[in-house]
């Protein structure tokens, strides 16, 4: 299959003055070329050369009149948003989500696949070429309009060399995530952790846009942390940072896959939730969560403890209570290593958020060591189930408009 927006194409539009102008139109679009050449101290000239070209190649377009002091009006700028689209994946631990999106981040198409027990690297590969064909196939989306494939895969990952290093949940090792998909599609392939690729998209289009140090917190069967410093995500030496989920709470807690003991995705994670439930009620605790489950507590969940806390039960209520609390120790650990602006907590368990932010907040202003660490803005997801899919996308276009 081939596309028109291969990585020459993109290398052409990389020139320092293009991105400059690019970004001004997506940021503060629409906007004049006479504004956008006072803002960058280009020339006119050279300003008109450029938005020539970007209205020939599609990526702007001319649009309403401005408002204008005597004289001619102006004719304004802004993103041709709907004329190209990016592919975004999400590996999760049970299902792969796909998900279609404009330049500006909005969902045109989704859907998801599922993964099969104990897969291996090929069972992987073969699910995400299905999806993207899937997707490429159906006759809205013309696949000649795809900038490129972003992939968000839990675990350790080298977004250098687009490669899955480790993903604990299926213990597979060196999937060539980028090399594979982009020989099968012929189109730019970039790979990221989950919980990274969550926070850009957060960070683009969602509740981070204002917030140049921040945190996303992924909750969802484990718990992963994209922190971005200074506007860039912030990889560590060997692409661990972030691995929040494996710091220690209570050294005589749960046994941890991971190996240690007490570790924070052991005490609030999804998995984690439904353990706990289910101790509880198996030495007798009322509950509606037994209802719900007809009896069989083999099928609690922490989707379940959710449901029955919707109904106002009160030991689910507790349980997600007392989750926030762990949550919280794990956020205010990131509050003074980090010190960002926000933390924005998204994954499956976030859901739950309402009956976890009371514990969260609390935590937060009993330990935090001054008044602005207590002050740190905690939200949930913009994003919502999307988020890691949609800040998958990003990575093609924070590559596309980057200088
Ligand atoms: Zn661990």
């Amino acid at each position: 299959m081939s596309t028109k927006y291969t990585r020459g194409s993109f290398q052409l539009m990389k020139s320092m003055n293009r991105s400059i102008i690019l970004n001004m139109i997506r940021k503060q679009g629409p906007i004049s070329r006479a504004d956008i050449a006072k803002q960058s101290r280009l020339t006119p000239p050279t300003v008109s050369n450029i938005v020539k070209e970007l209205i020939n190649t599609k990526f702007v377009i001319e649009t309403t009149q401005g408002t204008s002091k005597g004289g001619r009006k102006p004719t304004l700028l802004e993103i041709n948003v709907d004329y190209f689209y990016i592919l975004g994946i999400d590996v999760g631990t049970t299902s792969v989500k796909f998900v279609v999106t404009n330049l500006f981040g909005d969902l045109k198409d989704t859907t998801s696949l599922e993964i099969p027990a104990f897969p291996t690297n090929e069972n992987l590969i073969s699910i995400m070429k299905e999806g993207i064909r899937l997707l490429l196939s159906n006759g809205n989306n013309d696949p000649g309009k795809f900038l490129g494939v972003g992939v968000g895969m839990h675990g350790i990952v080298d977004p250098e060399k687009g490669i899955s290093l480790f993903a604990p949940s299926f213990q597979l090792k060196n999937i060539p995530i980028k090399e594979e998909l982009e020989k099968e599609f012929n189109m730019i392939v970039n790979v990221e952790n989950d919980a990274r690729a969550m926070t850009l998209g957060e960070y683009w289009f969602g509740h981070g846009n204002d917030a140049d140090n921040m945190v996303g917190v992924n909750v969802g069967n484990g718990i992963g942390a994209g922190l971005m410093v200074k506007g860039r995500l912030f990889h560590g030496e060997n692409n661990l940072a972030g691995e929040i989920g494996h710091i220690t709470i209570d050294l005589s807690g749960p046994k941890c896959p991971c190996g240690n003991y007490g570790c924070l995705q052991t005490l609030a994670a999804g998995p984690a939730i439904a353990e706990r439930a289910k101790k509880e009620l198996k030495s007798g605790t009322h509950s509606l969560i037994r209802d719900l489950v007809q009896g069989d507590l083999e099928q609690v969940d922490g989707k379940v403890v959710y449901e029955a806390a919707l109904q106002n039960d009160e030991f689910s209520i507790q349980l997600l209570y007392q989750t926030g609390r762990y949550l919280g120790i794990g956020l205010t650990n990131l509050i003074h290593t980090i010190n960002p602006k926000r933390i924005i907590i998204g994954g499956g368990v976030s859901k739950a958020g309402p009956y976890l932010m009371e514990g969260i907040e609390e935590t937060i202003q009993s330990r935090g060591l001054t008044d602005k660490a207590k002050e740190t803005s905690i939200v949930l997801s913009k994003l919502g189930d999307h988020a890691s899919a949609i800040g998958a996308c990003v990575l093609i276009l924070e590559e596309f408009f980057s200088r």
